[in-house]
């Protein structure tokens, strides 16, 4: 679902200023993406582990927010958002976009509000005022860091591209990223479950913070996308193969 844009080349420094009315039309009729952190996030939020909030609240393998049959997002209420502290950054920008390159460059631009949008709009501040209201630094930072994640996927899929099973894997991994089908007993978004096999693995205790528990979960995707007991394997194979060959018998040099 794409929105109509208003302006777009934005940067934090860029006169910008909304004051939302929270009249809640946005909470409709929307597409809402979550990261593995935000999900870790609002099922904090729900008091529930990240597998029971992906069963219950998501569809797409933990990628996409629910919606009700009138098209309202499962978590709004009478009262408004109802996990307004954790809600995804999508909801924190709004009527903003962020767009990073994989250079990390960061651009924004503005959306096109719904039609009875009741919000005020003024030049009275910047871009990066109006993010820190809306507490999207962490959000930010952790998107920021699912992006690295899927460029570094996208760079051992193009060095697997000789291992069709290897490459299968790491493709559903990265459809995950865009909704794809959930894989295997573990989907990609389920962080406590990753995290927790990851810290037993090694024989660590499993952090408390969602946020340190998100390093976990990339640390342990990047650790099992890049395989290296499979890489220290085929290393090992050619430094035996490169030695082999450096230990040809040597030219027998007759002595005169
Ligand atoms: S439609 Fe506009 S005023 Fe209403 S909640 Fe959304 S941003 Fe705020
Ligand atoms: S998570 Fe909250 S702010 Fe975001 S769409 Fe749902 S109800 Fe609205």
């Amino acid at each position: 679902m794409s929105l109509p844009i208003r302006r777009t080349g934005l940067n934090r420094e860029t006169p910008f200023f909304f004051l939302c009315s929270q009249c809640l039309l946005c909470c409709r009729h929307k597409k809402i993406q979550v990261n593995p952190y935000e999900v870790a996030r609002l099922a904090a939020n729900r008091g529930l582990s990240t597998a029971g909030f992906i069963d219950r609240y998501t569809h797409d393998s933990g990628t996409v927010l629910n919606w009700e049959e009138d098209g309202a997002c499962v978590f709004l209420d009478a009262r408004g958002c109802g996990v307004h502290p954790d809600r995804p950054l999508v909801c924190r920008l709004y009527p903003l976009g962020r767009h990073v390159l994989a250079s990390g460059e960061e651009t924004f631009s503005e959306i096109e509000p719904d039609q009875d949008c009741k919000g005020v709009y003024s030049d009275n501040g910047v871009i990066t005022a109006y993010l820190d209201a809306q507490g999207a630094r962490p959000f930010m930072d952790a998107a920021d860091k699912y992006l690295d994640l899927l460029w570094k996927l996208c760079h051992i899929l193009e060095e697997e591209a000789a291992e069709p099973e290897k490459q299968n894997a790491i493709v559903s991994v990265i459809q995950n990223f865009a909704g794809g089908e959930r894989h295997g007993d573990i989907g990609f978004a389920d962080v406590d479950a990753i995290a927790a096999a990851f810290c037993e693995k090694l024989n660590i205790s499993i952090p408390e913070s969602i946020d340190d528990k998100m390093l976990i979960h990339i640390q342990a995707v990047e650790a099992w996308a890049n395989n290296s007991e499979r890489r220290q394997d085929h290393e090992t194979k050619k430094t035996r193969q490169i030695t082999a060959k450096g230990s040809r018998k040597k030219p027998r040099h007759e002595s005169h």
